[in-house]
């Protein structure tokens, strides 16, 4: 186990951290009053799984269009949808608009100060309980994000691999925040970890903690933290229909509320399955609407990664018969950037738009 750690980590870090922080927009900057609640908040459930270059338009777009958390809670679900596509890992958003509701509606407007409360609403996970109740109400609350978890782990030479480690990493969390600025602290560990203590070649001389860094003297850092290796992805094939009507115009439809990519558009598809190639004649009972010939293949494929597994879609397209029976949304190309299509759709579109034209 880690020796206990020397009184003033915090404070160096907080002093490097004076000198040398990212400014962002959802940020208050060091030592000034804290952020708002719910620009936190934002921030955080944006940044979980995307990066802060990815977030920053997205948290600018979001705030002008609805200023305040009132506002958001009050968009309807299918708006917050289409502005957040291309973020990625959509049931976020769907908890988004909850929470924001449940805090404009139960709690008039307010978010709860502590972590035990934050957790209770939804999409609140230990992590962003804990960056909110820190950053913007300025409690000593151990924030651990994947930077903190590195920086922690190279500090203290935790060679246990995550996520077995995550405890012990987060004992040791807990024993440095300070008292004062947590919530700069936690923002400065953050910083830490994104710009010196980085993944690879980490700027050891750079570093506010360098003199105590047990990784950096064993000369081991860039090995840490261990991870225990992931099982492969598999691949899930499918086959995508761009079915069209005489005008032009494309189907869509709505995918079910629960499970992945809930409540987001989509290009009809067959079911994804495992590693099985789609023959055409296996794949047209699957197709929403009867074409008025036959479904001609698009030559190339549509790859994605999604968090468990590949996926590999190819296009089939047709003009259909009778639209008026097909099951779905008629989209006209043009009107098709407004709908809430996820990542992995955009790039069917863009396919079929270069292909089948
Ligand atoms: Fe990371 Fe190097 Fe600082 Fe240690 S000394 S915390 S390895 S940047």
């Amino acid at each position: 186990m880690p020796q206990a750690s020397p009184a003033d980590l915090p404070s160096r870090l907080l002093s490097w951290y004076d000198r040398h922080a990212r400014s962002l927009p959802w940020r208050s900057p060091p030592g000034k009053p804290l952020a708002e609640p719910y620009h936190v908040w934002l921030s955080e459930v944006m940044l979980q799984q995307t990066t802060v270059q990815a977030v920053a338009p997205y948290f600018l777009a979001f705030l002008k269009r609805w200023p305040t958390i009132g506002d958001l809670a009050a968009a309807p679900l299918d708006e917050v949808l289409t502005a957040w596509a291309g973020l990625g890992y959509y049931a976020r958003a769907r908890n988004l608009h909850k929470c924001a509701q449940a805090v404009a509606e139960t709690l008039d407007g307010r978010f709860p100060d502590d972590e035990e409360a934050l957790r209770a609403l939804p999409g609140i996970g230990d992590y962003t309980a804990a960056a909110i109740a820190a950053i913007a109400f300025g409690r000593p609350a151990a924030v651990m994000d994947g930077n903190i978890e590195r920086v922690l782990s190279r500090l203290f030479a935790v060679t246990e691999p995550l996520p077995a480690a995550k405890p012990a990493l987060k004992a040791l969390a807990a024993r440095l925040t300070p008292d004062h600025r947590p919530g700069d602290y936690a923002q400065a560990a953050m910083d830490l970890g994104a710009t010196v203590c980085t993944p690879r070649n980490p700027a050891c001389v750079l570093c506010p903690w360098r003199d105590d860094c047990q990784a950096a003297r064993l000369g081991i850092a860039e090995s840490l933290p261990a991870k225990t290796p992931k099982p492969e992805r598999p691949t899930r094939k499918g086959v995508a229909f761009w079915a069209l009507r005489k005008d032009g115009a494309v189907l869509i439809r709505r995918r079910p509320d629960k499970g992945l990519l809930g409540g987001m558009m989509e290009i009809p598809s067959t079911p994804w399955r495992d590693g099985q190639d789609w023959p055409l004649a296996e794949a047209v009972p699957h197709a929403p609407a009867t074409p008025a010939g036959d479904w001609r293949p698009l030559p190339g494929l549509v790859s994605h990664t999604f968090t468990h597994f590949h996926l590999e879609l190819s296009l089939v397209t047709a003009t259909i018969r009778k639209p008026e029976l097909a099951l779905g949304l008629w989209c006209p190309l043009d009107d098709l950037s407004g709908q809430a299509l996820p990542t992995v759709m955009r790039k069917v579109i863009k396919h079929a738009l270069s292909k089948a034209y």
